[in-house]
C-alpha cells in the first residue's frame, strides 16, 4: 500500500513531523521531488532534527529510505546529513539513492546565486541551494543523472560540452570565474565515490516491495501552493509538489497511491515572494510568529522569519483538492491557544465580488482577504489524546474550517512529537463529499 504525505499550502505545514509519525508503521520512505532547498523539522527521542534531502524515515530501524529520482540530489549535503544524525547517536538509517536521480552541481548553486543578485528586488527569494538551474538543466538534457558518475567516457564527454555553454553565460551575463573542467570532473569523482554505496535501481526495487505487500510513504516537498503547474507561478518550487507526481519522481504506477494525507497547518505561513492573500503584519504577525511551530516560524534551511497569516480556506480548499486529499492532517493547532478571536479567510473579494475558488496568479495579485472572526479557547490543549477532550470552541474552530474545505480532517497535531496527535472520526470521511 502506498501512502503520501504532502502540504495544502506553501509548505512548511509540519509534514515531517506527519511522516515520521506515520513512519512508525511503514516499511519504505521516499522522497520524490525536491531538493535541500527546504527543511523539514522532526522532534523525537534522539532530539530535534531539520532534515533537507534525507526522508523522514530515518529515525527507525526498521524502515528503508529512498532518494528518488525526481529529487535534486547534492550529493556533499546528502552525506553531510547523514553524518550529522549518526554524530547524534541515530543509528546509520538503510538509505537508497535512485540510478536515475540527477545531480545538483557546483555550478548550479553558483547560478542560483548570481540570477538572484542580477534579479536584485525582482528576485523569486530562491534558498540559493541550486535548485532552479538544476530542474531547467533537467529538462534542458543537459543534467547529470547519478549513473553517468559510473561511465567516465559519458561523463568526460558531457562535462565538456556543459562548460563551454555554461562558460558563456558566466563570461558573459554574470562576468563570473569560469568552470574548469579538468576541476569539475575531479569533483564528480568525489561525488561517485561518496554516493556509490547508496546507488539502487529504484523503481525495480519498488515493483518487487509493492508485490511483497510493503507499507510505502511517498514524502513531498513545500506544498501545492509552490507547485509550478497549479501554485502561484512564478513563484513556485521547480519541481511538482503534488501527490500525483509521487509515482513519476519515485517510479512507481499512480493507481498504487491509495491514501493522500494532506497536511495543513491551523494558521498560514510562508516564505519567499508572491501573493499571500491572508497575511498579517506588525505586532499581530510577530506575536503568531514567535509562538508558531516549534520555537518560532523561521525557516528550517534559512533561518528566515516566514510571513504570517491567519487560516486561508480558499487556499487550502483548493490545495487538498490538487492533492487528491483522503485524509486532512490539521496541524499546529496548539499554537492558537494564545488568542481570544482567531480570524479566518473563508473568501477572495476580486474586483468587487467575493469568491472561494482559488484564481490564476494574476487575480490573485488582486484579492482581498474576507475574514470571519472565531471564539479563540484561551488555554493549552497539549496533552490532548481525545477529540472529545478539546475545549468546545477548539473543536469548533476544527469543523469550521472542515465544513469550508470540505475534505476530513482525521488527524490533529497538537504538539511537534509523534505523540502529539489526535485521531478524529470526521463526517466527511464516509462518503468523502468533495468540493
Ligand atoms: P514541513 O516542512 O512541512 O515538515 O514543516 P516544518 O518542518 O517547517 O514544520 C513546522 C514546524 O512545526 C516544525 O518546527 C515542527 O517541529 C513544528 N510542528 C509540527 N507539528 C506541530 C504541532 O502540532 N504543534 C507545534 N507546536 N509544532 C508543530
Amino acid at each position: 500500500m502506498v501512502k503520501a504525505v504532502v502540504g495544502a499550502n506553501w509548505g512548511d505545514e509540519g509534514k515531517g513531523k506527519i511522516t515520521d509519525m506515520l513512519a512508525q508503521k511503514a516499511d519504505i520512505i521516499i522522497r520524490f521531488q525536491g531538493g535541500a532547498n527546504a527543511g523539514h523539522t522532526i522532534v523525537n527521542n534522539y532530539g530535534k532534527f531539520a532534515l533537507h534531502t534525507l526522508p523522514s524515515g530515518v529515525f527507525y530501524g526498521h524502515t528503508t529510505n529512498i532518494i528518488g529520482n525526481g529529487v535534486a540530489l547534492n550529493i556533499p549535503v546528502l552525506m553531510k546529513e547523514i553524518k550529522s544524525i549518526t554524530d547524534r547517536n541515530v543509528p546509520m538509517p538503510k538509505i537508497l539513492v535512485s540510478d536515475r536521480a540527477q545531480i545538483v552541481m557546483p555550478y548550479h548553486v553558483l547560478f542560483d546565486q548570481y540570477e538572484e543578485e542580477r534579479l536584485g528586488g525582482k528576485s523569486f527569494g530562491s534558498t540559493k541551494s541550486g535548485i532552479a538551474p538544476f530542474y531547467s538543466d533537467k529538462y534542458a538534457k543537459i543534467g547529470f543523472q547519478v549513473s553517468e558518475l559510473f561511465d567516465e567516457e559519458i561523463l568526460k564527454d558531457k562535462v565538456k560540452r556543459v562548460a563551454e555553454q555554461k562558460n558563456v553565460i558566466l563570461e558573459h551575463l554574470y562576468h563570473m570565474p569560469l568552470i574548469d573542467t579538468d576541476e569539475l570532473l575531479s569533483t564528480l569523482h568525489e561525488y561517485r565515490d561518496m554516493i556509490e554505496p547508496y546507488v539502487c535501481d529504484v523503481a525495480t526495487y519498488l515493483y518487487d516491495a509493492i508485490n511483497a505487500g510493503k507499507e510505502i510513504l511517498l514524502e513531498g516537498q513545500l506544498g501545492t501552493l509552490k507547485d509550478p503547474d497549479h501554485g502561484i507561478y512564478p513563484m513556485v518550487t521547480s519541481s511538482s509538489t503534488l501527490a500525483a507526481y509521487g509515482a513519476i519522481g519515485a517510479g512507481l504506477p499512480p493507481y498504487e497511491i491509495k491514501e493522500i494525507y494532506t497536511v495543513c497547518k491551523a494558521y498560514s505561513s510562508a516564505v519567499g515572494a508572491g501573493a499571500f492573500v491572508s497575511e498579517i503584519f506588525g505586532d499581530e504577525a510577530d506575536e503568531l510568529r514567535r509562538r508558531g511551530g516549534d520555537g518560532g516560524e523561521y525557516g528550517a534551511t534559512t533561518g528566515r522569519p516566514r510571513r504570517m497569516g491567519w487560516f486561508d480556506c480558499v487556499a487550502s480548499k483548493y490545495g487538498c483538492r490538487m492533492q487528491g486529499t483522503t485524509d486532512v492532517c490539521f496541524t499546529v493547532l496548539d499554537v492558537l491557544g494564545y488568542l481570544d478571536e482567531i480570524p479566518v479567510c473563508t473568501g477572495y473579494e476580486i474586483d468587487g465580488e467575493v469568491t472561494t475558488q482559488f484564481p490564476v496568479t494574476s487575480k490573485l495579485e488582486k484579492a482581498k482577504p474576507v475574514f470571519e472572526k472565531l471564539p479563540g479557547w484561551k488555554c493549552e490543549i497539549r496533552g490532548i489524546k481525545k477529540y472529545e477532550d478539546l475545549p468546545e470552541n477548539c473543536r469548533r474552530y476544527v469543523e469550521f474550517i472542515e465544513e469550508h474545505i470540505g475534505y476530513p480532517i482525521t488527524h490533529i497535531s497538537n504538539g511537534p512529537s509523534r505523540e502529539d496527535i489526535i485521531y478524529r472520526e470526521s463526517p466527511l470521511k464516509k462518503n468523502n463529499i468533495l468540493n
